[in-house]
């Protein structure tokens, strides 16, 4: 049975947890999907949330699909017209779970012209293919999950921009804008250089795609923003039929995108996680420890909490967790609620920045019971 779980892993977007924690509530009512009240006429599932999530980052304009990969899968069946897509060697990545550009690309019909080394390519690179080889698009792909360091050189989107052609960006994650303006202060350091959506379209980017439940923190979907000539040719592709959301998806993205749009990043359940202060961290794993019953010893120790979800490789964030002696991982597996933690040299750990306040009381009974 597919059953709600705490995550005290610390990992806020766990693979194995379906990434983003998501609240949605939805009536047995019909909506509008696919009518346009005004005209009372057919309308299309895309315009409504395709156009708040277009506002969100500065597009023409933006549609939906069922996850990043059907994104850059869509995009690379309906653009290159026949013509070759120009990929930096570096950038040939694969991200989890079997997803390898190179494949997905080969699925599209599209064909591959790589272009520069492995950890050296240039605009030059780009250029040449351009002219010689029959080139239409050029595609940058994010390095999600991995960096290449040392003696590297990469082209950036602002001068793929100053290319004859398109410039697609697989940006993954989904994080909408680097200035992050639905949250209170600074966008939080251990973001930095992470690509958002509108930074690369305003660097020039002529469509952006990315997921929904990684940094945007929405429904498992794909998202493809940028001009309404590739949009349009995107949406009315075969294949984008194939790729649909379901309303559903449609309605909780909505919700989400909403929230940016109001600019309330504490309803968005993996900003409020992300962006916690630790004193309240320490504070609640301080209350949690204090109302173990039982012979459980549990200490409050400083921990380590990282985005996870094949965002952000290496990235920390300072957290706090409950530390209990041995491997005690199986029981706390085996409650009503499952409660999914980490264990490290034979101590079990709980991150509570990962689990959501009112499951605080889910750990104490838990950890009494133990
Ligand atoms: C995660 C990721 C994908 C795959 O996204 P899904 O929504 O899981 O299909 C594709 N490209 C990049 C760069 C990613 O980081």
């Amino acid at each position: 049975m597919l059953t709600p779980v705490v995550n005290a892993t610390g990992v806020l977007l766990h693979t194995n947890l379906g990434r983003a924690p998501l609240a949605h509530h939805q009536d047995a009512s019909f909506f509008n999907l696919e009518l346009n009240l005004a005209t009372g006429k057919r309308g299309s599932r895309q315009y409504a949330v395709g156009s708040l999530i277009a506002s969100a980052v500065g597009a023409e304009a933006a549609i939906v699909v069922n996850n990043c990969a059907s994104a850059v899968l869509l995009a690379l069946a309906a653009l290159p017209n026949d013509r070759g897509v120009a990929v930096s060697r570096g950038e040939l990545v694969e991200i989890g779970g079997g997803f390898r550009v190179p494949d997905v690309m080969a699925q599209s019909g599209a064909r591959l012209v790589e272009v520069g080394t492995t950890n050296r390519t240039r605009l030059a690179d780009f250029e040449n293919a351009v002219n010689n080889d029959d080139v239409g698009l050029a595609l940058h792909v994010h390095q999600s999950n991995y960096r290449i360091v040392g003696f590297t050189e990469a082209v950036p989107i602002r001068e793929l921009a100053t290319l004859d052609v398109p410039v697609l960006a697989d940006i993954g994650s989904g994080l909408l804008d680097a200035s992050c303006p639905w949250i209170d202060g600074p966008p939080p350091s251990w973001l930095a250089g992470e690509p958002a959506a509108r930074q690369s379209l305003a660097d020039g980017a002529d469509l952006v795609m990315f997921s929904g439940d990684k940094l945007m923190g929405g429904p498992q979907c794909g998202v493809l923003a940028g001009s309404q000539d590739l949009i349009d040719r995107c949406a009315k592709h075969p294949l984008a039929r194939a790729v649909r959301p379901g309303g559903l998806v449609l309605s909780a993205l909505q919700e989400t995108i909403t929230h940016y749009l109001n600019r309330d990043g504490n309803a968005i359940p993996f900003w409020r996680q992300a962006t916690a202060a630790i004193a309240q961290l320490q504070q609640r794993a301080e209350a949690i420890a204090s109302r173990v019953a039982g012979s459980t010893t549990v200490e409050v120790v400083e921990t380590m909490a990282v985005p996870g979800g094949g965002t952000l490789p290496g990235v920390e964030i300072p957290s706090v967790g409950l530390r209990l002696a041995g491997d005690v991982s199986r029981t706390l597996r085996f409650g009503d609620r499952p409660i999914i933690a980490r264990v490290e040299n034979d101590t079990t750990i709980l991150d509570v920045r990962t689990v959501d306040p009112s499951d605080d009381d889910t750990l104490v009974e838990a950890l009494s019971a133990l």
